[in-house]
């Protein structure tokens, strides 16, 4: 099989840096291409030498569609608007289109979900780690196995990150929520200040902190009134992010047209 021809969207950012040095790093992917905004002040370098993954002889651009001529796969992790225009052009083109932009509204979720409809293999995961999405199956049988026990999801993410509650602190109070086959959204408790009362039976708390250059903390805790479970995970470094999402470009790469998860891609079953 002939490498596939990956591009990478937001190729200046934190994320866009990590994936390109796993482009380089993963067999069965070669850089294609690599895009940011026009007033990045990556456009223009050679991706390689930006992501510190040594020279690969492709300039940053400044043009979606030119980026994705001939292109095989996307990896997008960009911010919500973009990826909703991204997946968009990446439909017609039937690629490979791998998000993790997190932050998404409920609409903006609805818009990249129908490009898979329209010819597009996307795999959109709010994290990409092994361990999260381990994590996600322990915290679904804990909520389950555990009726009474109060729930909360603390979450601790650098001073750049700009969503809140994080994608993933989501995603854990959703598999909760599964455990306890209960509506998310009905029980949520996203935001404590002032005279708030008790504590309401059954809901699943948020707590949200920022500050330095913490890549992902994340806690889920069940708490009873003698015992308190804490199932924990600690990102160390955004590489492993990268190692996901590239895993995900090769399996999505031989599914049909179609919107996938990690736990797809991981063979995970309920
Ligand atoms: P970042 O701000 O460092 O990078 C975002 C990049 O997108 C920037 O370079 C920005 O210029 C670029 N961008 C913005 N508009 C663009 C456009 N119109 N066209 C092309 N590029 C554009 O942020 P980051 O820390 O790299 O995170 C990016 C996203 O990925 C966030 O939503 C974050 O929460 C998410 N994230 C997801 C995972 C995961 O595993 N799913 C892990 C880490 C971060």
């Amino acid at each position: 099989m002939t490498d596939l021809r990956t591009v990478i969207a937001g190729a200046g950012g934190r994320m866009g840096q990590a994936n390109i040095r796993a482009v380089a790093a993963t067999p069965g992917l070669v850089l294609h291409a690599a895009f940011d905004r026009p007033d990045s002040a990556a456009i223009g370098r050679d991706a390689g030498e930006m992501a510190g993954a040594g020279r690969l002889d492709v300039l940053i651009g400044e043009n979606a569609e030119a980026a994705l001529d001939g292109a095989d796969v996307l990896i997008d992790f960009t911010a919500p608007a973009v990826s909703v225009l991204l997946a968009e052009l990446a439909a017609p083109r039937g690629l490979v289109h791998v998000i993790g932009t997190t932050g998404c509204s409920a609409e903006e979720d609805w818009a990249i979900q129908k490009a898979g409809s329209a010819g597009a293999r996307i795999v959109k995961a709010g994290n990409f780690s092994l361990g999260i999405n381990v994590l996600l199956g322990l915290v679904r049988q804990a909520a389950r196995a555990l009726p009474g026990y109060d729930i909360e999801v603390l979450e601790m993410h650098h001073n750049k990150k700009v969503d809140a509650p994080s994608g993933t602190a989501l995603m854990l109070g959703q598999a909760a929520a599964d455990g306890r086959d209960i509506d998310l959204g009905q029980n949520a408790v996203r935001v404590r200040d002032g005279h708030t009362g008790p504590r309401a039976a059954g809901s699943i708390g948020f707590a949200t902190l920022r500050g330095g250059g913490v890549i992902g903390e994340h806690s889920v805790i069940l708490a009873g009134d003698t015992e308190r479970i804490v199932l924990s995970h600690s990102a160390q470094e955004r590489g492993m992010f990268a190692a996901g999402a590239m895993q995900a470009a090769l399996w999505a790469a031989s599914q049909p047209p179609g919107y996938y998860s990690m736990a797809d891609v991981l063979g995970f079953k309920e």
